[in-house]
C-alpha cells in the first residue's frame, strides 16, 4: 500500500445531525471516526434560523449554533473532524476506498454516509436574498411554519410535499396561497383533495413566481404571473415556502449502492445497512419522508451501532 493512503476504521461523510450523531456514538465506541464535513459544514440546518422542535432545547437554538454544539460534542470524544469533499468512492472490494478532493485516498473498514439532501429552490435572486437573510423564505414548513402563525403565507409546488406542507401551514396561518405552475397537481389524489377541501388554502393554477418582494430585510409578498394569460399580480405574505422537491446528495454512490428512482439510498428496513457490507447510511440521504433533524440524528445513532456490530462480528471471525 502506498504511504499516501490513509487507513481509517470508520469514515463518516457529512456534517449534519446524522453525521455528528454517528460520530458521537462511533467515537465513544473506540472506532476513531474521521468525519469529512463537505462543502456546507453543518448541512441543511445551517440554512435555518431557529430550531424549536429538537428535544432538549426548551428555548430553541439556531441551526448554526446547534451544529457547532454537535461538532464540539463529537470532538470531545475524539472524532477527527476535517474539511474536505468526498469526490469519489469505490465500494467494489473488501476495503472501501474513498477519495477526498480528488487527491487523498483513504481505505476504510466502515463508511457511514450522512450526505443529506438539498432542497430545491426556484433560483430567483430575490428568493435567495431573503433565504440568506433568514427573512421569510423557507423550504421546510414543519421547521419554520410556527414562526408564521396567524400570518399569510405562500407555498410553491404541487407534489405530495407541497400538499402536505400547505395543509400543515393552514393549521397555523390565517391564509395559505398555493402556487401551482401547471393546471393540475402532481400530488396523489387524496393529498390533493385534502388541500382543495381546506378553507383557508387558495390554489392558483398556471401561476409562477416572478419575484419575491420584501423591504430589504423580510418578505412582504410575491409578484406572480399567470403563464396562460401573462397577467401579473402581487400577493401579500410574510412567509414564502418552496416545496418543489429535494435532491439527495448521493451521485457519487450510484455505481455501488441501491438507490430508488429519485436517488435516495435504499437501506435494509429497520437498519442503517446498505446493499454493501460495511457501508451504512443515515439521515436524509435515505429519507424522503420525515427529513427532520431529530430523525436524522436517530438514524446516525443506528448507523454507528450497526457499524460497530459489523466490525465486532468481523473481528471475532478473524480471532476464530
Ligand atoms: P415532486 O417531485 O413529487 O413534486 C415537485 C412539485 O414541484 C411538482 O408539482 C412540480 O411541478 C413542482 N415544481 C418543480 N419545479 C418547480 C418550479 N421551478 N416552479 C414551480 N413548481 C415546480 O416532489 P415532492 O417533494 O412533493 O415529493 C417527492 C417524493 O416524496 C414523491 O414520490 C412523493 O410522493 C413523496 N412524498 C410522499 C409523502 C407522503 O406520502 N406523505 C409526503 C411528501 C413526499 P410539476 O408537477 O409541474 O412538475
Amino acid at each position: 500500500m502506498s504511504e499516501n493512503i490513509e487507513k481509517v476504521k470508520c469514515l463518516i461523510i457529512g456534517s449534519g445531525p446524522a453525521g455528528y450523531t454517528a460520530a458521537i456514538y462511533a467515537s465513544r465506541a473506540n472506532m476513531f471516526p474521521v468525519l469529512y464535513q463537505g462543502t456546507q459544514p453543518g448541512g441543511q440546518l445551517t440554512t435555518t434560523n431557529d430550531v424549536e422542535n429538537f428535544p432538549g432545547y426548551p428555548d430553541g437554538i439556531t441551526g448554526p449554533e446547534m451544529m457547532i454544539e454537535l461538532q464540539k460534542q463529537a470532538e470531545r470524544f475524539g472524532t477527527d473532524v476535517r474539511n474536505g469533499w468526498i469526490t469519489k468512492v469505490d465500494f467494489s472490494g473488501d476495503v472501501h476506498k474513498v477519495w477526498v478532493n480528488d487527491e487523498k485516498e483513504i481505505h476504510c473498514d466502515t463508511v457511514i454516509i450522512s450526505t443529506g439532501a438539498s432542497a430545491k429552490y426556484l433560483g430567483l435572486e430575490s428568493e435567495q436574498k431573503y433565504l440568506k437573510l433568514g427573512g421569510g423564505v423557507s423550504a421546510c414548513a414543519v421547521c419554520d411554519g410556527f414562526f408564521y402563525r396567524n400570518q399569510e403565507v405562500i407555498i410553491v409546488g404541487a407534489g405530495d410535499s407541497a400538499a402536505e406542507e400547505a395543509h400543515y401551514l393552514s393549521k397555523l396561518c390565517t391564509k395559505v396561497t398555493m402556487l401551482v405552475r401547471r393546471d393540475q397537481f402532481r400530488a396523489s389524489k387524496i393529498m390533493e383533495a385534502r388541500v382543495r377541501n381546506t378553507e383557508n388554502i387558495e390554489i392558483l393554477f398556471n401561476t409562477e413566481t416572478d419575484e419575491v418582494l420584501g423591504d430589504g430585510q423580510v418578505v412582504t409578498g410575491v409578484r406572480v404571473k399567470n403563464n396562460v394569460t401573462g397577467e401579473t399580480s402581487k400577493i401579500p405574505a410574510t412567509g414564502f415556502f418552496v416545496a418543489i422537491g429535494h435532491k439527495p446528495n448521493t451521485d457519487i454512490f450510484k455505481d455501488y449502492l441501491d438507490l430508488d428512482e429519485t436517488g435516495y439510498i435504499i437501506n435494509v428496513p429497520g437498519t442503517a445497512k446498505t446493499n454493501v457490507e460495511g457501508v451504512f447510511v443515515s439521515g436524509d440521504a435515505a429519507d424522503h419522508v420525515y427529513r427532520q433533524a431529530v430523525t436524522a440524528a436517530g438514524t446516525g445513532c443506528m448507523a454507528a451501532l450497526d457499524a460497530e456490530r459489523y466490525l465486532a462480528a468481523k473481528e471475532s471471525v478473524v480471532e476464530v
